[in-house]
């Protein structure tokens, strides 16, 4: 067996070089980690970027093994935010000097869904006199959508694989059309050619996963050279399909631990890459995403849904901040960027710097 030091010397990376990385342990564990610091100190420097999360609807059509707020669980209360809430809290960003906001919701493919999405991102950009960046995730649309979209200001579009393996993405997927891996990549490519800053990522610690499967997601994110990264440990959740694998799983801190070698051996594999620090991580350890920001990640997404929707937003357990004001959050956050070595760009969108460089 090489040693992990060599493999950190080397150039590229072989899928047998990254399942050694995302197994280290002790003093190459912190090796991995001192690379992946190194590396984006070099390429992106200490800027951490905020996108203000607002969770717009947890009403769904699809149904995800893993996933709460799939369409079949009947157990929590659905919503669905008004526009002027949406506004109020893009407005609550622009002043707070956050640069930019993540629109996320379940996936709802109807006209009125998507004419109502288009007419938000043109009113923020109004009132934000252009300033805010929006990035959206809101899953799988026709590239006819996609376009609308990108025409009406959202410049940024994450959308996870969730598994670059075909074969375990079906597995924690339902059996249909609605739930296709083919769709997924055709989608993930009409995004790339409009002219998103494309990202995607996927689940960490998930049932029937291998680490030859995480190898294959950062070596699947590689070649299809993608601008930006969300990826989190998996939790499960009990109203899911899934939660009957509970026992199969790793523990809780090993899923945690494994999504911030994902986070290493990502950003030394693709240098200047938005990462985002995962609200997930923060459901595991009270400090998880200042950990990640200390090794890789240089993207936060704090809440900025009102408070009284965020329990309702339940996709995994022991959701992290559900009874904060945005206010009293952004307040928290600051002072734990700090603590995590970083500063935070104010008022900048903080686009991938990997976009940028291949559109020179
Ligand atoms: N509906 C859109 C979609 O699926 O792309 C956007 C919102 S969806 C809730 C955002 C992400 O939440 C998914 O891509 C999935 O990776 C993650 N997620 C869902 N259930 C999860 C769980 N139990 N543990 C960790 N992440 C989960
Ligand atoms: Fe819906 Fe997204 Fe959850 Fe799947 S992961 S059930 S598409 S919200």
């Amino acid at each position: 067996m090489q040693k992990v030091s060599e493999i950190l010397q080397k150039p590229i990376f072989s899928k047998e070089d990254i399942v050694q990385l995302l197994k280290s342990e002790n003093n190459d564990r912190q090796l991995v980690f001192a690379k992946a610091k190194e590396i984006k100190e070099q390429e992106i420097g200490n800027l951490v970027h905020f996108r203000g999360l607002i969770e717009l609807s947890n009403i769904c059509s699809k149904d995800c093994y893993y996933c709460g707020i799939r369409k079949s669980n009947k157990n929590f209360a659905r919503y669905n935010i008004s526009d002027e809430q949406v506004l109020k809290a893009a407005e609550f960003a622009y002043k707070e000097n956050y640069g930019s906001l993540v629109i996320q919701a379940g996936e709802i493919e109807s006209e009125k869904f998507t004419n109502r999405i288009e007419k938000l991102l043109q009113q923020i950009k109004k009132l934000s006199n252009n300033k805010l960046g929006i990035t959206i995730s809101l899953g799988e649309q026709t590239p006819e959508v996609y376009k609308n979209w990108f025409d009406a200001g959202a410049h940024r579009f994450l959308l996870r694989i969730e598994s670059s393996n075909k074969e375990l993405f079906e597995k924690i997927h339902p059996k249909n059309r609605n739930h296709s891996f083919e769709r997924r990549l055709e989608c993930l490519k009409s995004l790339k050619e409009i002219g998103y800053q494309t990202g995607t990522g996927v689940m960490i610690g998930l049932p029937f996963q291998t680490y030859e499967d995480l190898a294959d997601d950062i070596l699947f994110m590689r070649d299809f050279d993608i601008d930006m990264c969300g990826m989190g440990p998996f939790i499960e959740h009990p109203d899911t399909p899934l939660f009957e694998f509970k026992d199969q799983l790793m523990p809780l801190e090993k899923r945690f631990d494994l999504t911030l070698k994902m986070i290493a051996v990502l950003r030394i594999v693709m240098k200047d890459i938005n990462i985002a620090s995962a609200t997930a991580l923060q459901a595991i350890d009270p400090m998880g995403r200042e950990k990640a920001l200390k090794i890789g990640a240089n993207i936060i997404m704090p809440n900025i849904t009102p408070e009284k929707y965020r329990d309702d937003y339940s996709l995994y357990t022991n959701k992290p901040c559900t009874d904060e004001e945005p206010e009293q959050c952004k307040g928290c956050l600051d002072a734990r960027i700090a603590i995590s070595g970083n500063e935070i760009g104010c008022n900048e969108w903080g686009d991938s710097k990997h976009f940028k460089r291949k559109k020179l």
